[in-house]
């Protein structure tokens, strides 16, 4: 497993075994997930596919560009794809104000066609026909804007796509994924185990999530890498510089995990067998990662040695080093 980024600004991670190689979530530009990867030495050729968590912006915001750049189907629930795709589709509908600023475009070129058909050199003793005119405008406005592209590419357009359901195992090459739904105010938000077959290699990405339920305790069973959310510290959060109804959504049952919840599943419902535990989605406003680090390091205890449950905490800014096991 590689973190390549982990926060509220963008996450994306690498999981690898035998021969298979996917992206978990797109949530950097196109540009900045290539420059990681080529930092931690992964190479974009070798993914088979990307696997997405959540429609929020910070898990699919380069995910258009880079699937189309190499070609490779993406993962989702077809949920969260449709929820994606609306919110890259320009909405039909206008505000009135729009509607106006259209109309008086469409006026001023309609001035323009007829100005043009009474100059001198084109002057002409009969009237232009109204309706011409009009239909005459687009191609009136089309020249006066040359730069405007005629029909702007689907931004929703992907290679391929396939579907995925929460509590349905599937497999990418050597890798057998379980999705798991969280609670989460995405349409249908998913953490993964990762069960690299040829190595049974247990790997679990639990991030974006308001509290810990009983089905991803169970989830969370057995794994051997995981990476879990520790998003903010309750008092910071409280003081912080969030508005009041920002507050509420984070601390919701629906929203992030804070150290004491992610310290609580640590100390009361984690089986101890990790051999790495990754803090992740840490808050840049509202969380310190010594902060995130002590809570869960407090929790594991006497569990922590050098074979088992080494904390690691995931950077917004830089990837982390690949974990190998
Ligand atoms: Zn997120
Ligand atoms: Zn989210």
């Amino acid at each position: 497993m590689t973190v390549l980024a982990s926060g509220s600004k963008g996450n994306a991670t690498v999981i690898a075994a035998g021969s298979t190689t996917i992206l978990v979530d797109a949530g950097l530009s196109c540009k900045e997930l290539l420059r990681r990867m080529a930092q931690v030495g992964e190479d974009p050729a070798a993914l088979k596919a990307i696997l997405i968590t959540h429609e929020h912006l910070d898990h699919v915001a380069g995910l258009s560009v880079l699937a189309r750049r190499l070609k490779i189907p993406v993962f989702f629930t077809e949920q969260t794809h449709r929820a994606w795709v609306r919110m890259l589709t320009p909405r039909s509908t206008m505000s009135y104000a729009k509607w106006l600023e259209l109309m008086q475009r469409e006026k001023e070129a309609r001035a323009e066609q007829t100005a043009a058909a009474f100059a001198p050199e084109a002057a002409s003793t009969d009237s232009p026909d109204s309706n011409e005119s009009e239909s005459e405008a687009p191609a009136t406005a089309e020249r006066s804007e040359p730069a405007a592209p005629k029909v702007k590419a689907d931004p929703a357009f992907l290679p391929a796509i396939e579907y995925f359901r929460a509590g349905h195992n599937f497999s990418i090459g050597d890798i057998d994924i379980n999705p798991f739904t969280i609670p989460h105010d995405a349409v249908d938000p998913c953490g993964f185990v990762f069960h690299a077959r040829s190595e049974s290699i247990r790997m679990a990405i639990a991030t974006d999530l308001g509290y810990v339920p009983p089905n991803v305790k169970m989830a969370l069973k057995q794994v051997d890498v995981l990476l879990l959310e520790s998003n903010h510290d309750l008092e910071m959060l409280k003081d912080g510089p969030y508005p009041w109804s920002v507050k509420q959504r984070v601390l919701s049952r629906v929203g992030h995990l804070s150290n004491t919840a992610a310290a609580e599943f640590l100390q009361r419902d984690y089986d101890g067998g990790a051999h790495t535990i990754v803090l992740g989605h840490l808050s840049q406003s509202n969380n310190l990662p010594e902060l995130a680090r002590l809570a869960a390091e407090q929790a594991i205890g006497t569990r922590m040695s050098l074979l088992g449950n080494r904390v690691l905490l995931a950077a917004q800014d830089a990837p982390l080093d690949p974990i190998c096991l």
